[in-house]
C-alpha cells in the first residue's frame, strides 16, 4: 500500500500510537488483505488473550483533570486497531483540529470533504451513531443481504454537477425505480399513468382518454393551498381515495389538508406509460453501496472521524474554530421554544428463504395495515443471493429515544422553525446545514446541493481577507479565521 494510502487508513491509529512495536504491528495489517473489522476483532482477540498490551481501554483511563484539552496521549492498555468502532470517550477530541463537525451523513461528508481537500481544514467529524451515511447508510444483514436499514434511498437528481461530484467516490449502478400500490386486495401500477388507469377501466386505453377522463374527475382548484388540494386538482376525489388520503394520514397522522402541496404532489401523476417512481434524468445507487461511497469521502488525513459521540456531550468542552451542525435544530437550542415536530418510523425486517418476496422494489400500503410500505431493495441492488429480506416500514409519533427521519412540511411546523431559524441566523461561527438543522424535507441530491453552497459560501468568507468567521460560542478563545 502507498505511503499516503497508509497515512490516509491509520492516520486515527497513528495519533495514538507512538510505540514501536504498535507500528510494526500497523504495518503487519497494512500488508494484510483482511478488512480492517475482521482484523480489529481477530486481533483484539488474539491480544487480549496473549498480551495485557494491546486491549481496548476502560474509560477510566482518561482522567477527569484531562478534559477536553489534553493532548491524545496513548493510554497504557490502547489497542491501536479500534479505530473503526465508536469512540467512547469524546473528551480526546483532538485540540489540534479546526473545525468540528456534527453528523457524517450528506451533508457532514460532503462538507468535511470539500474542507479538508479543497482548503486543507482539519476537521472532526462525530456522529452519535456508530456508522458513517446518516439515514442514507446501508449494510449487510446477517443473511448476507444489502438492506437500506434507515427506508429505501433511491438516489436521483437532474444536476450533472452533483452527479460529477459524487462519482470522485463512487461508480454507479443505473436503476430505474418502480413501485406497485396494494390497494382493494391486488397491485396497481404507481404513480397514476396511462397502465393504472387501464387497470381501472379493465381495458386498453390512449393517453387523450386518459387526459379527458381526468379532466372531468379534476376538482376546479387553481392554487392548490394543501396536499388534499393538489391531489384533487390533478386526479379528482376517487384516485384520491384510492391513493393517497389513507396513506399520508398514516404516514404524517395528519389529514392531507393540514400538509402543504408539495407533500403529495412529491408524486408524477403521468397520462403515458412512463411507470418509474421517480421523474429525475438520473437514476442511480452507489455501485459498491451507500457505506463505501461514505467511507471514501471521509477517507482523507484531514479528516478525524469519531463515532458514536454525541454532540451534547461534548458541546461545553471541546474546542473548534468552526463548527458544521446537521442535527436537529431544535435540539441544538435546548428546546428553548419547544420541540419541533417530527414524524418517526419503526423498520420491521424479515429474512426470507426465497429469491424475491414481492413484484417490485416498492409496495405502496394506502389502506388499514398499520405500515405504509414494504421495501424489498434486491430489486434495486441487483444482488445475486437465494435469500431476500424485506423492511416493512411503521409510521410513528416522534419522541425523546427516537430517531427524527420527518421534518413536517405544514404551516404550524413552519411558523415553529421560523423561530428556531431566526436564532440560528445569529449564532456565530456556525453553519447549520441538511435535513435536520434546516427542518427541510430534502432528498440526497437537495442535501448535496445545499452542503456544496455553504462550502462555498464558507471559502469566499475565509478566503477574502478582511473577512473573518465568527466566533464560535463553544471555543473559549474565540479565535479569529483564519488563524
Ligand atoms: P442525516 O442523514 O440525518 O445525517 C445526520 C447525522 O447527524 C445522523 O447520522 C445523526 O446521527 C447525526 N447527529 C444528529 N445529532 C447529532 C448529535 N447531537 N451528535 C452527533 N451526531 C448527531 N432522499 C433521496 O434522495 N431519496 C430517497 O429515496 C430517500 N429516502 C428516504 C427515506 C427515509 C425513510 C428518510 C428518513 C429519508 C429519505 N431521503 C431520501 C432523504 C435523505 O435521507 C436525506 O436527504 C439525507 O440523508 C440528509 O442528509 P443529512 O446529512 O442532512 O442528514
Ligand atoms: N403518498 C401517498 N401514497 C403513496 C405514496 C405517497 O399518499 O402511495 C404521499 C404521502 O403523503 C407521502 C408523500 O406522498 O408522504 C411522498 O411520498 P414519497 O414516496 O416521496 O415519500 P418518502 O419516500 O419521502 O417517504
Amino acid at each position: 500500500m502507498s505511503k499516503p494510502a497508509e497515512r490516509r487508513k491509520f492516520s486515527w491509529a497513528r495519533q495514538r500510537s507512538s510505540g514501536v512495536a504498535e507500528r510494526l504491528l500497523a504495518n503487519r495489517i497494512l500488508s494484510s488483505s483482511l478488512r480492517p473489522r475482521t482484523l480489529r476483532n481477530l486481533l483484539n482477540r488474539a491480544a487480549s488473550f496473549f498480551s495485557p498490551l494491546y486491549c481496548t481501554p476502560p474509560a477510566t483511563h482518561l482522567k477527569p483533570s484531562q478534559g477536553s484539552n489534553a493532548p491524545l496521549t496513548k493510554a497504557p492498555f490502547f489497542c491501536i486497531l479500534s479505530f473503526p468502532t465508536p469512540h467512547p470517550e469524546p473528551h480526546t477530541l483532538n485540540p489540534e483540529f479546526d473545525i468540528l463537525i456534527v453528523g457524517a451523513g450528506f451533508a457532514g461528508a460532503v462538507l468535511a470533504e470539500r474542507l479538508a481537500s479543497r482548503l486543507d481544514r482539519r476537521c472532526t467529524v462525530i456522529d452519535r451513531r456508530d456508522h458513517v451515511g446518516g439515514n442514507a447508510f446501508d449494510r449487510r444483514d446477517g443473511a448476507g443481504v444489502l438492506i437500506h436499514p434507515y427506508g429505501p434511498h433511491y438516489f436521483r437528481t437532474n444536476s450533472s454537477r452533483i452527479v460529477e461530484y459524487l462519482s470522485r467516490f463512487t461508480d454507479w449502478h443505473p436503476v430505474e425505480y418502480r413501485v406497485l400500490s396494494y390497494a382493494g386486495g391486488r397491485h396497481w401500477q404507481f404513480p397514476i399513468n396511462l397502465n393504472t388507469f387501464e387497470q381501472l377501466l379493465g381495458r386498453p386505453s390512449t393517453p387523450e382518454e386518459m387526459e379527458a377522463t381526468l379532466a372531468q374527475w379534476r376538482a376546479p382548484i387553481e392554487n392548490p393551498k394543501n396536499s388534499e388540494e393538489v391531489i384533487l386538482s390533478k386526479v379528482g376525489p376517487r384516485l384520491y381515495e384510492m391513493f393517497f388520503k389513507n396513506y399520508t394520514r398514516k404516514q404524517w397522522r395528519r389529514d392531507p389538508k393540514d400538509l402543504d402541496p408539495s407533500v403529495c404532489a412529491r408524486i408524477p401523476i403521468r397520462t403515458n406509460r412512463d411507470d418509474r417512481y421517480l421523474s429525475e434524468k438520473f437514476q442511480a445507487l452507489p455501485k459498491d453501496g451507500y457505506a463505501a461511497m461514505f467511507r471514501r469521502m471521509l477517507d482523507h488525513p484531514n479528516i478525524d472521524l469519531r463515532l458514536g459521540v454525541d454532540f451534547r456531550d461534548i458541546r461545553n468542552t471541546a474546542k473548534w474554530k468552526h463548527l458544521v451542525y446537521t442535527g436537529p435544530l431544535d435540539e441544538y437550542f435546548g428546546h428553548r421554544f419547544g420541540p419541533l415536530p417530527y414524524r418517526t418510523l419503526h423498520f420491521e425486517l424479515e429474512t426470507l428463504p426465497r429469491e424475491f418476496s414481492q413484484p417490485a422494489v416498492q409496495v405502496n400500503y394506502p389502506g388499514d395495515e398499520p405500515f405504509t410500505r414494504v421495501v424489498e431493495i434486491k430489486h434495486a441492488t441487483g444482488q445475486k443471493i437465494p435469500v431476500t429480506t424485506i423492511v416493512r416500514e411503521y409510521p410513528d409519533d416522534y419522541g425523546p429515544g427516537k430517531e427524527p427521519y420527518y421534518p413536517i412540511p405544514a404551516p404550524d411546523a413552519r411558523a415553529l422553525h421560523a423561530r428556531y431559524a431566526a436564532l440560528a441566523a445569529r449564532e456565530p461561527g456556525t453553519s447549520f446545514v441538511g435535513r435536520l438543522a434546516t427542518y427541510r424535507y430534502h432528498n440526497m441530491d437537495q442535501t448535496v446541493a445545499m452542503a456544496l453552497a455553504e462550502f462555498g459560501r464558507l471559502r469566499a468568507t475565509w478566503l477574502t481577507p478582511g473577512l473573518s468567521s465568527r466566533p464560535s460560542p463553544g471555543h473559549p478563545e474565540k479565535r479569529e479565521w483564519p488563524a
